[in-house]
């Protein structure tokens, strides 16, 4: 993000002696404009927002948090919430208002015998693997471990454990939320059961959640990593894997991706920029089964590179991490499938084949499994009948490429929403206008939007995939 497009115009800023008072009673760390951090701290992992806040508080305890809730009702000040920054459609920041900032939060208590971790809000998943990866235990999260554990969890937060553990929110106990009212409550499935079931799903609408519990799983080295075939095989390694996965025994876990192999040291020289198609993989039981499994896919399809073996859970999840850093232009959009016909292949090959930059990819996560066990109204995360969740990304360091990567997401999904439910994953969207909020909630966006009007009445909590009622606009 450059800081120089925006230096000039004029940030609301905040009455000094109203901000005097509330500086007195906060124990974080607050910036304004003109602050010498402030432009690094407006910054979030997508380098397309640009947004400019009249205030961020780096909250440290529940107490800041509370008190940064009440001075923004007080003074009317729109509110943003930030976890670990990496919403696409930079939900976590604000223009003018207030960004309460939760990164400074970063308490994690793993309690061994009950199989459980205390994660304050803004840990990232990262962290928490390598605390519980001490025990030998672990959390079913995402792929890339700088991810916020607030954002993915709150939208629901599928990974490589999913088919076997279900969703991040199927794992997760309880929440301590501060609510609009700066109310501070917990929800669970004994207390203030309406908010436990919203915020399993329902984003960042009901409060601010300062610490989740969640159920941990004996996951300490999995058999994991990336294949890669030619992407002119892409059409019969789709064809075969939408019926392999499904069939497969649920500790295997293989995201489909389309991708162009970097040009990175850690794979072979004649392949760096070469488009191809490939799986990543990750087996949750035992190794040796793992590798019986994976050796007759190795058969039936020899790979032109791989990079699979034993490694340590937090190892897998954080292979990716450097090919995807902060600070690069980011569009994307997404889509829950439940079949993959030969059509909607041919769409993935032909936008597979026009890859616009190196790190601009497709993946096909699966959501069978666990994931498909919980009903659709339990949790308000409601495609509990998909198989997959498609993401298309468009990626590029170079702001001089947004057209082009923003143009060819657009078209690729255009191309295969129709072959979609209908609804996409709240945390693979961009600000894409309310109908596209209300398919993905479809059956549950009434029952949120009354959790919504008892916890949050006048929307003091909008910066995200918003629940609102049709006449507010
Ligand atoms: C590189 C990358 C890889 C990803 N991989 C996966 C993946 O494998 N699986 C997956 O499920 N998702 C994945 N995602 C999507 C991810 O789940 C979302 O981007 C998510 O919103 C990130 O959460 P965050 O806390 O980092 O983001 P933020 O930008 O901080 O927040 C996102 C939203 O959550 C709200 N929010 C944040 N913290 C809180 C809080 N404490 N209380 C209430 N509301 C809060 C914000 O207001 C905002 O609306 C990935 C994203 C990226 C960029």
């Amino acid at each position: 993000m450059t800081t120089s497009t925006k230096e000039s115009s004029h940030v609301r800023s905040i009455n000094a002696d109203l901000l005097g008072a509330f500086k007195a009673n906060f124990h974080g760390e607050l910036l304004q404009p003109g602050d010498k951090d402030y432009h690094e701290g407006r910054k979030v992992y997508n380098a397309m927002i640009d947004k400019q806040p009249g205030l961020i508080a780096y909250c440290t305890n529940e107490g800041d948090v509370i008190k940064a809730v009440r001075f923004a009702l007080d003074y009317n000040l729109d509110v943003a919430i930030r976890g670990g920054g990496h919403s696409g459609a930079g939900l976590g920041m604000c223009d003018d208002g207030l960004c309460i900032d939760l990164s400074r939060m970063k308490k994690i208590r793993v309690n061994q015998q009950d199989r459980t971790v205390m994660v304050e809000g803004g840990c990232t998943w990262g962290e928490v693997d390598q605390a519980t990866h001490a025990y030998g235990l672990a959390m079913p999260s995402g792929i890339i471990s700088t991810t916020g554990v607030a954002g993915l969890t709150l939208g629901g937060g599928h990974g490589h454990l999913s088919r076997k553990y279900g969703l991040t929110i199927d794992n997760l106990l309880a929440a301590e939320i501060v609510l609009a009212n700066g109310e501070f409550v917990t929800a669970s499935e004994q207390e203030h059961q309406d908010l436990f079931w919203a915020i399993r799903g329902g984003g960042g609408n009901f409060g601010v959640v300062t610490s989740f519990l969640f159920r941990l799983h004996p996951i300490s080295t999995v058999y994991a990593g990336p294949m890669f075939w030619e992407l002119e095989k892409a059409t019969e390694i789709l064809q075969w894997y939408r019926d392999f996965l499904p069939a497969a025994p649920e500790e295997l876990n293989g995201f489909f991706a389309l991708m162009t192999v970097p040009p990175a040291p850690s794979f072979p020289e004649q392949l760096h920029m070469q488009k191809v198609c490939g799986i990543v993989w990750c087996y949750c039981g035992d190794i040796k089964q793992g590798e019986e499994i994976l050796s007759q896919v190795r058969e039936k399809f020899p790979p032109i590179f791989e990079h699979v073996g034993a490694v340590p859970y937090p190892g897998i999840q954080s292979a990716f991490d450097a090919l995807y850093p902060k600070g690069h232009n980011w569009y994307w959009r997404g889509d829950f499938v439940q079949e993959l016909p030969d059509e909607a292949i041919a769409q993935h090959v032909k936008f597979g084949n026009e890859l616009p930059t190196m790190q601009s990819t497709m993946h096909l996560y699966p959501i069978d499994g666990a994931v498909n066990r919980v009903g659709k109204q339990e949790t308000a995360f409601s495609f509990r009948e998909a198989n997959w969740s498609q993401v298309i990304v468009g990626v590029d360091p170079d702001p001089a490429n947004n057209e082009r990567i923003t143009q060819w997401t657009r078209d690729y999904w255009e191309a295969t929403h129709p072959y979609s439910l209908g609804g996409g994953y709240v945390n693979f969207m961009m600000e894409e206008g309310q109908e596209r909020v209300k398919a993905t909630y479809r059956d549950n966006y009434d029952r949120l939007l009354k959790i919504k009007q008892k916890y949050d009445p006048t929307n003091l909590f909008h910066l995200n995939q918003n629940i609102k009622a049709s006449s507010e606009t």
